[in-house]
């Protein structure tokens, strides 16, 4: 079935990057040569993985500021889409139940093996991410991973069996040490780095003084409109859970 997709512009993909030439990461049908893997990402749009990529095509360097610079969640959507199917084709070439070469499904997006039949989805991982609040001010972090001074929201992987809302309190407590109730569910975002699913929620504070747990988490603190640190990119959902919170803030504030 995947060799029949067909489509007007297309994403190429080599050992599970997108590919670019300068600055252009949208293909043309005859970019794509005789490849046979193949899998559609939006209307028009296909993504083809090459086993060879043409000379001077290069791994995309930066997919953030390509996430960053979409003009609208559609075009968003199909670049975090493309990613994501190209790690997973790369990461899914064996079947982890016996070892068969994995194949197109004939229906499904999806890969199977022709020797037990197990199939494998692309993967993806939600996890949630909470603008904790106290009043007017927002609990905010700075994590290992961060460049100096920034500073975010809390984040962490869904386990196994645990609820959204569950995986919150935990995670909340596990990295700075308080209780939060009055969980609200905001909205989601695909996050293709490399595949999870953020669930965005704002949470009240209920009990507990900031310990931040020094490994995930360096720093921590109870942040106002007027002291906020230097903060995510705007087309993140973390900064979208900290605009918003201030902006219905300032609203009711001037009423
Ligand atoms: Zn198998």
């Amino acid at each position: 079935m995947a060799d029949s997709i067909t489509a007007e512009h297309w994403f190429l993909a080599h050992e599970g990057r997108l590919l670019q030439r300068d600055d252009q990461i949208i293909f043309t049908a005859a970019d794509v040569g005789d490849t046979d893997v193949r899998y559609g990402v939006d209307d028009g749009f296909g993504l083809a993985v090459l086993a060879q990529p043409p000379v001077g095509l290069t791994a995309v360097d930066g997919l953030r500021g390509l996430l960053a610079r979409s003009v609208d969640e559609v075009e968003y959507a199909r670049l975090a889409r493309a990613s994501q199917l190209a790690t997973w084709h790369d990461q899914h070439r064996f079947c982890g139940r016996c070892g068969g070469t994995l194949q197109a499904h004939p229906q499904d997006m999806a890969r199977q093996c022709p020797v037990c039949s197990l199939v494998q989805y692309p993967r993806i991982s939600p996890c949630i991410i909470v603008l904790v609040t106290r009043g007017d001010r927002c609990l905010l972090a700075h994590s290992a991973r961060f460049p100096s001074g920034r500073y975010s929201t809390l984040a962490g992987f869904i386990e196994a069996g645990e609820t959204a809302e569950a995986a919150l309190k935990r995670e909340v407590y596990e990295e700075v040490g308080v209780k939060v109730h009055n969980i609200r569910f905001f909205a989601s975002q695909s996050w293709p780095f490399p595949h999870q699913l953020m669930l965005g929620f704002f949470a009240d504070h209920l009990s507990g003084e900031l310990v931040p747990d020094g490994e995930e988490i360096l720093e921590a603190g109870w942040f106002g409109v007027d002291d906020l640190p230097d903060l995510p990119p705007p087309f993140s959902i973390a900064r979208q859970l900290i605009d918003h919170f201030f902006a219905v803030k300032y609203d009711s504030s001037t009423e």
